[in-house]
């Protein structure tokens, strides 16, 4: 799959999102990012095989075996989406606020469990595991501890993309009973949560002056563009009664295709 999906889904000149590269280091970390998109979901991430293999989990992982999470599997990411937190504008793919929730490294179960334990696996073995639909594997996180599950669903139910897996923590030490991610509103690497994340955009778009860094520079950028529109919606608006809608070369009226930028909530 490489990062093609990646890539055909995102116009890197309008998010602050990293483009598409494959690594040629292997690596071995696991990303958790909440995710503010449509609705609300965190992506469970693992580097493997040069890129970011992800799933979609809307109610988050979670440290309790009873629960079985839904994880849709998503296209791969590349490495450097690891600590990515900030910002999608509105418009683009998946728009809304992100945060790194958990951060850490990971390690492969061998599917053969030695006298009732897993115990650590290779990285071929967990390419197989990928494969097969079943993957085991070992979370040594801030947030997300011990042994862990992701199974592939078989069933074709109506309206099946054949891309929902089930995650699901294995019995072990880091149990913890009626788990729910949604209790920890702040980001591992900031400290921030989800509210300041988001604040960041709102101020940004009021301060376009600021001295600022890549993401910064775009999202003055947006806040220059969506000024401009509004001052010619403005104008418009003033002439309504003198002139007709502009026309396009075609001799067509054109159509309006404001950028949205209202706030989600
Ligand atoms: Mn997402």
């Amino acid at each position: 799959m490489a990062l093609e999906e990646y890539k055909r889904k995102r116009r890197f000149e309008d998010t602050p999102e990293p483009p598409p590269k494959v690594a040629t280091k292997a690596g071995n970390r696991f990303v958790v990012q909440k995710h503010d998109a449509t609705r609300l979901h965190y992506d469970f991430r693992l580097e493997m095989e040069g890129v970011l293999k992800s799933w979609a989990v809307p109610k988050g992982p979670s440290l309790d075996p009873a629960d079985k999470r839904l994880a849709m599997q998503v296209e791969d990411h590349p490495v450097s989406y690891f600590d990515f937190e900030g910002n999608i504008p509105e418009g683009n793919y998946g728009a809304g606020s992100v945060m790194v929730w958990d951060v850490g490294t990971w390690t492969p179960l061998s599917p053969m469990p030695v006298n009732g334990k897993y115990v650590p696996g290779t990285e071929a073995e967990a390419a197989a595991m990928l494969a097969k639909g079943d993957l085991k594997f070992r979370l040594n996180g801030k947030r997300l501890k011990g042994d862990f599950a992701l199974i592939k669903m078989r069933g074709r139910r109506p309206g099946s993309k054949g891309n929902e897996w089930l995650m699901i923590k294995k019995h072990d030490d880091h149990v913890v009973e009626g788990y729910d991610a949604g209790e920890i509103d702040e980001s591992v690497l900031s400290k921030r949560s989800m509210d300041d994340i988001a604040g960041d955009a709102r101020s940004k778009a009021w301060t376009s002056s600021r001295p600022a860094g890549r993401g910064k520079l775009k999202a003055a950028w947006l806040a220059d563009a969506v000024a401009k529109l509004d001052q010619k919606r403005a104008a418009a608006k003033g002439q309504k009664k003198k002139s007709a809608t502009p026309l396009s070369p075609q001799g067509t009226p054109r159509k309006k295709t404001p950028r949205k930028v209202k706030d989600k909530r």
